[in-house]
């Protein structure tokens, strides 16, 4: 594939439409980010790295974190995970608390901000609060090979003292007894992980085992059981952009994962992992501009998990 002539095709494509959506400003923190910034980051299973834009610069992966806490806590908690967080699409916002009253306090996925808060609870339980995001990071920074990746603590701040949302999830769910540990202390580490700050192409890096059945296809490490890994793709696939879920995998076909930071990741089995990151977002909370760039990669590869 001549990748320098699919980068610059999709540059064309999205230089009309940049600065398109509106950055997340419910978090104060993120809404100082300048909507323009665009970039995408390409990593193959051979290593091979293709990027353009600002694929180096450091963004918020929020939402995305959830892949990576899903994937550890799959590791450290194992099946039972399913038993206090469901594997269906919400079709609703990622912050809705209407669900939660019907299915007594279990979220629909792990991918909404109740379910990842369940999941993260899990992990506090076990590991305690700053060891969970100490673990986390240090999966992360090994997938990346890249010891400077940290928690953005002013993002993690500003989310804590704009939380309510987040506090009226945990606390409900904590009334029907699904969240074992002080809310606090899960919100902690939630907030944390959230604000894991990232390029492109740290994360498109980090993320490349789950295109290879849950083996770092570099290092040789396996980081989920295949079995894992194909779950996580398949809840990526249906539940990874909350109410936009279906419309994103018609438009682009493969699993991905948005965070309102901007950033999309998608996993293109057998290929590699891709990165994109454009801050204005969709009324789901998806980077408009990223969508439109996932476009015009699929279109140029001809990647799909339908083929
Ligand atoms: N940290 C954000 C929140 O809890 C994550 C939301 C997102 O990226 N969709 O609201």
């Amino acid at each position: 594939m001549d990748w320098e002539c699919v980068l610059q095709g999709i540059e064309a494509s999205v230089e009309p439409m940049r600065g398109q959506g509106k950055v997340a400003d419910y978090i104060p923190a993120l809404a100082a980010v300048d909507p323009r910034k665009f970039g995408l980051a390409v990593v193959l299973g051979d290593g091979t790295q293709s990027c353009l834009g600002d694929a180096d610069e450091l963004f918020s992966i929020q939402s995305i974190s959830k892949v990576f806490t899903l994937s550890m806590a799959l590791r450290v908690v194992g099946d039972t995970l399913w038993e206090r967080v469901g594997r269906e699409p919400s079709g609703s916002p990622f912050n809705s608390i209407v669900q939660l009253e019907h299915e007594r306090g279990i979220p629909r996925n792990p991918l909404i901000n109740a379910g990842a808060i369940v999941v993260t609870d899990h992990l506090v339980e076990r590991l305690g609060s700053s060891k969970t995001i100490a673990e986390l990071l240090d999966r992360i920074r090994r997938l990346a090979d890249d010891d400077s990746i940290k928690v953005d603590q002013a993002v993690a701040e500003s989310e804590s003292l704009a939380g309510e949302r987040n506090r009226a999830l945990a606390s409900f769910m904590k009334s029907y007894g699904n969240i074992k540990c002080p809310v606090e202390e899960t919100l902690a580490a939630y907030f944390c992980h959230c604000s894991i700050a990232m390029t492109c192409r740290q994360l498109a890096r980090a993320a490349l085992f789950l295109a290879f059945d849950g083996c770092d296809p570099i290092s040789g490490q396996q980081m989920v059981s295949s079995q894992a890994c194909r779950r996580i793709n398949a809840v990526m696939m249906s539940c990874g952009h909350y109410d936009n879920s279906g419309d994103f995998t018609y438009r682009i076909g493969l699993p991905g994962k948005s965070g309102v930071g901007g950033g999309i990741l998608v996993i293109a089995p057998r290929h590699g992992a891709v990165a994109v990151w454009s801050p204005g977002l969709n009324q789901a909370g998806t980077s408009a501009v990223g969508s439109l760039a996932l476009e015009a990669l699929v279109k140029a590869t001809g990647w799909s998990v339908f083929v």
